[in-house]
């Protein structure tokens, strides 16, 4: 999505990914290679002006090669941050953001403990590339604790504390080298098994917009940041806490494809390559629905008129995410509508999360 966006803008793009079939490929040179390569990414930097990446399992040594031979954003600071749940976590507290309670966990009196300060219920997660609900399980009484230690215990660990959350919400961000920073509205989220499933931008009110512009924007002053950076929130009581940070583009802005006037994969490249940033205003009412495991049938969906279509190329598998589609209509009860008859057509769970997304925060 990142180079189709950057295509039109005369970019030539270079892919280092271990798949033949990386999704990317057709777009542009496939390096392919592990992301652990050094050799394969010293050859690729010999052949590009800027790098970035798309997903934060990046290895660190990998980022920092690239970085020493070339411009690279958002800074490799940024990616380690974000790669360590605790590191995060300790990040945000310094900052003054607020977080869920949280202790690092490394043995087993070591949980004993943590669980001692925090109390249950608590989720415990796996400090290192987690992602989607995986790697994490819910404590909810002491018979828990024995079976996450034997399924999580392996990793260094992480204990939070489990927020009662009344929904989650993402804010996109992005920032150029001279600092200037711009954010898309708000997006409110529904998950389902920790997977995201449906966002809907620009239905949560200007308060808890300017909570979570000012948590974003102490972030990316902070990294020096350039680039998009995503921050996912839990809302309590009218209050933002973080959940977690992606230093990329997000799953959550792929709205931003059809209902803004810039999409975040476009200013993610106007940002690392010095372009000017686009407008980040919506253009329509939207909200996207995220397929996974299966694309559904597309020709009986794209009945619905103002259906914008995103099929990803990729082989089917239990747990991935295949593609999207973001609805847009002009006002808020034709989308809601809309929604509605997809939600119906979809069948299995999408009527009752809508209901969940269309509900108080
Ligand atoms: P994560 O991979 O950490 O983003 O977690 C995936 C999903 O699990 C989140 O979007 C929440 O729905 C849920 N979750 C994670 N951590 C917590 C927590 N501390 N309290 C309540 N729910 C959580």
């Amino acid at each position: 999505m990142m180079a189709l966006a950057g295509i039109p803008l005369g970019l030539n793009f270079r892919f280092l990914d271990p798949s033949a079939h990386a999704c990317a490929g057709p777009l542009g040179k496939l390096h392919r290679a592990e992301f652990s390569d050094l050799l394969a990414v010293q050859a690729m930097a010999s052949e590009i002006d800027v790098a970035t990446f798309d997903f934060e399992n990046v290895p660190a040594d990998s980022a920092r090669s690239l970085a020493s031979a070339r411009t690279f954003h958002p800074c490799v600071n940024a990616l380690e941050d974000c790669q360590d749940r605790l590191l995060e976590k300790r990040l945000l507290r310094s900052l003054a953001i607020p977080v869920a309670e949280f202790q690092p966990v490394s043995s087993r009196t070591g949980l004993l403990d943590a669980v001692e300060k925090i109390g249950l219920p608590a989720v415990l997660k796996i400090r290192r590339l987690g992602y989607d609900g995986k790697g994490q399980v819910l404590l909810n009484q002491h018979e828990d604790l024995e079976p996450a230690w034997q399924a999580l215990g392996q990793s260094d660990l992480i204990l939070e504390a489990f927020v009662p959350f009344t929904a989650e919400c993402s804010l996109i961000a992005v920032r150029n080298e001279p600092g200037e920073v711009r954010f898309w509205p708000l997006t409110k989220n529904a998950h389902g098994n920790g997977v995201l499933l449906l966002s809907r931008p620009g239905v949560l009110g200007a308060d808890l917009q300017a909570q979570a512009e000012d948590t974003v924007g102490k972030l990316l002053a902070h990294w020096d940041y350039v680039g998009v950076l995503a921050v996912e929130f839990f809302i309590l009581q009218g209050r933002l806490l973080v959940n977690e940070m992606a230093p990329r583009v997000h799953n959550s802005g792929h709205w931003t494809l059809d209902a803004s006037v810039t999409s975040q994969f476009e200013n993610h490249l106007r940002a690392i390559c010095g372009i000017p940033l686009g407008d980040t205003t919506m253009t329509d009412h939207a909200l996207m629905f995220n397929w996974i495991s299966e694309m559904p049938e597309m020709r009986h969906l794209l009945l619905e008129q103002g259906l914008h279509w995103h099929d990803y190329g990729k082989n089917p598998r239990p747990g991935r995410k295949l593609g999207h589609a973001t609805l847009v209509a002009r006002n808020e009860s034709d989308l809601m509508r809309g929604a509605a008859r997809i939600a119906q057509g979809l069948g299995g769970r999408w009527p009752e999360l809508l209901a969940r997304l269309d509900g108080r925060s």
